[in-house]
């Protein structure tokens, strides 16, 4: 029997994953417009947040079931705690 060795990367990112895993990020990201993206500096910003945030599990924020890195892409996201 094969044992589940699969680990929950608590602060990763979906970028920090294998490019199998990554569940269509750079798709999500190009369906945003590029007027309606944030800066990448506020984009990085956010992430950086984001990562140290206890509600971020393995990318998604546990309190908007948002993929971080797609929420943060768009302008106008907030982060539902205010943080960012
Ligand atoms: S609550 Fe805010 S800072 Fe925390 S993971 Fe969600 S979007 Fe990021």
């Amino acid at each position: 029997m094969e044992e589940n060795t699969r680990r929950i990367c608590k602060r990763c990112l979906l970028r920090d994953l294998a490019e199998e895993d990554q569940k269509d990020l750079s798709k999500y990201l190009a369906a945003i417009k590029e007027p309606d993206r944030a800066p990448e500096k506020q984009y990085e910003e956010r992430l950086l947040v984001c990562r140290e945030c206890d509600l971020l599990t393995e990318a998604t924020c546990l309190a908007c079931g948002c993929y971080v890195e797609i929420r943060a892409y768009a302008k106008a996201a907030r982060c539902p705690k205010k943080k960012w």
